[in-house]
């Protein structure tokens, strides 16, 4: 049987996941799913609870207990989803800087990444989904046909990041290198390409070059498996 169609991207903080996988969702037709938007979620609705977050067995339990939805845009202010927890629309929560000093931290729980990825592998295996985050292609789709991980230097992440939310929070290009690479520390464990992931590093390449590239594995993906004899090239370089 044929793997789902499903394109797993994961990679550090900043390293372009969402611009691309936004991008080829769009012209694949495929639905996007940023599965950082649920652990953000979670870590919303634990500080709007005042849970302590060294409590194992309470954030296992808000976990099962807790309904995050995750749907098209509900209000036309810019948003590319709008993100539900337990029918409260917290969407606008989801990106302020004290969500992303913590997510990292709720993200480590066991029982937490056991239900999530759960609920993940269900909207995954229904296909034609561009999935991105850290452990997709390891853990949660680990039979995705295609498996992209991006990378680009501590610095480049930071300088996007910082132009990116600049208007909202006006953090100092430093501030947003430290906490990247406090975030890339705590997400060391779950951070490791797929054994059979392509690498790509996007210092120098812009979100346009990425998803031409990408889509040119993906036809590559897509001609192999209609002929299966014709294979993919173990280091397909498509802009070639
Ligand atoms: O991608 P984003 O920055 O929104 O993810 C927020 C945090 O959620 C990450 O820093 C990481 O701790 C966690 N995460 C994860 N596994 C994923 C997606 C996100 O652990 N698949």
């Amino acid at each position: 049987m044929q793997p789902p169609a499903v394109i797993a991207i994961d990679g550090p903080a900043g390293s372009g996941k969402s611009t691309l996988g936004a991008l080829l969702a769009r012209q694949l037709g495929y639905i996007y799913f940023d599965t950082g938007v649920m652990y953000r979620a979670l870590t919303v609705v634990a500080l709007q609870q005042q849970l302590d977050l060294h409590d194992a067995a309470a954030l296992a339990t808000l976990a099962q207990r807790t309904q995050i939805e995750v749907l098209r845009p509900t209000i036309a202010d810019g948003r590319q989803y709008t993100v539900r927890a337990n029918g409260q629309d917290i969407t606008l929560e989801l990106r302020q800087p004290v969500i992303d000093q913590h997510v990292s931290f709720v993200a480590l729980q066991p029982a937490v990444r056991s239900e999530l990825v759960r609920q993940q592998r269900a909207i995954g295996t229904r296909g034609q989904v561009v999935m991105v985050g850290r452990d997709i292609g390891t853990v949660v789709m680990p039979d995705a046909p295609l498996k992209i991980y991006l990378s680009a230097s501590l610095h480049e992440r930071a300088r996007r990041r910082h132009a990116q939310y600049i208007h909202h929070h006006g953090d100092a290009l430093e501030r947003v290198v430290v906490e990247l690479a406090r975030r890339d520390q705590l997400d060391a464990h779950v951070l490791q390409p797929a054994s059979d992931a392509i690498v790509i590093n996007t210092d120098h390449l812009s979100p346009e070059e990425e998803v031409e590239y990408v889509l040119a594995l993906w036809r590559q993906h897509a001609t192999a498996a209609a002929c299966p004899t014709m294979g993919i090239a173990a280091h397909p370089d498509p802009l070639e």
